[in-house]
């Protein structure tokens, strides 16, 4: 199983930013309200997400960390419109192949209760302590490959690596408005992100994690149409380039790269006044999660709607629109 795990963990675990993003999304399928995220070495030497989520029964501790056991879908008929990010059970057990890993968790309102599990590159056969924890879990990763040195030689910079990890908390922190943030690296606090779902707040979030200026040159969109709903910020020209990897789009709370969601954004732009810009945004596309397949692919971001034409057209004209408002 060991090695099962290490090459399934080759998959879904090729750098901190990946760890980092597998145990957000597992506090947040925890219904956390508060998540910290502290790294060390740009995630290399430490990742720890702490979450006051639902916490992690006893009896289930072990189980968290070996092969396919996911506490989140029960049957395949589940895997239609299923809302949890996670799903395939497969995280904890690749990440504790190719580090150390202790998880401690509370599923009880008791500070006092609370109990750890290790693994250290097995990833399997895990002990069970008690160890007192808020309700909650901490997952700790330390010494990222130490097992698969082939693997650590490719991890680049400690700056490097801290941007993609810090860029999977944007994208994190852009989908959950509701949930308190912080993130720090070798001690130092770099985001800490109050909660707050009111316009104002989200806009006040978006400027401390993109920048004032993106905000400041953006319009607000909000558009229905049946069952498709699209918000969000779209950038207007600024004389600065430094922005312009700021796109974000998500699908249902998901942040999504995909071809025909970006092929839509960048006709609206080019049609209206960008042309040779490179468009920033952060939208929101909220669709019945029964015409759009969001888990095609663990890592790759994809989506695939069952009416493809419609979505396309549908941002394409709110965000032809929305820019079209905004020439001068
Ligand atoms: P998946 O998220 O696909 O179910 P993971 O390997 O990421 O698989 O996690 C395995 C299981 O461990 C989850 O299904 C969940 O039951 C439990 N778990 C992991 N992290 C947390 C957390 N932060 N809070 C509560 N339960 C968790
Ligand atoms: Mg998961």
């Amino acid at each position: 199983p060991r090695l099962a795990n290490q090459i399934a963990a080759g998959e879904v675990v090729e750098r901190p930013a990946a760890v980092a993003k597998e145990l957000m999304e597992n506090a947040i399928d925890a219904a956390a309200r508060r998540i910290e995220v502290e790294t060390e070495q740009g995630g290399a030497r430490l990742i720890k997400v702490r979450d006051d989520g639902t916490g992690i029964a006893e009896s289930d501790m072990a189980l968290a960390l070996s092969r396919h056991a996911t506490s989140k879908i029960e049957t395949l008929d589940d895997l239609e419109g299923v809302s949890s990010l996670g799903f395939r059970g497969e995280a904890l057990a690749s990440i504790s192949s190719v580090s150390r890993l202790s998880l401690t968790s509370n599923a009880l309102d008791d500070p006092r209760a609370g109990f750890r599990v290790t693994a250290e590159g097995r990833g399997m056969e895990a002990h069970v302590t008690p160890a007192p924890h808020p309700r909650g879990t901490s997952v700790e990763v330390r010494d990222l490959f130490f097992n698969t040195p082939a693997r650590r030689k490719f991890l680049r910079t400690e700056k490097t690596e801290f941007a993609h990890l810090e860029e999977a908390f944007r994208r994190q922190a852009l989908s959950r408005y509701d949930v308190a943030w912080t993130l720090r690296h070798n001690g130092k606090t770099v985001h800490r992100l109050p909660p707050g779902d009111s316009p104002a707040a989200r806009e006040r979030r978006i400027a401390s994690l993109l920048g004032k200026t993106f905000i400041e040159h953006a319009r607000y969109i909000e558009r229905q149409v049946g069952a498709l709903r699209l918000s969000g910020w779209v950038g207007l020209p600024t004389h600065s380039r430094a922005q312009a990897d700021q796109q974000y789009f998500f699908v249902n709370g998901r942040v999504v790269r995909d071809r025909l969601v970006a092929h839509a954004v960048r006709q609206a732009y080019r049609d209206v006044l960008y042309n040779g810009r490179h468009p920033v945004f952060v939208l929101y596309l909220d669709v019945d999660p029964e015409v759009v397949d969001v888990n095609v692919h663990p890592t790759k971001h994809e989506v695939r709607f069952r009416d493809g034409r419609t979505v396309h057209d549908f941002l394409f004209s709110s965000l032809h629109r929305c820019l079209a408002d905004t020439r001068p």
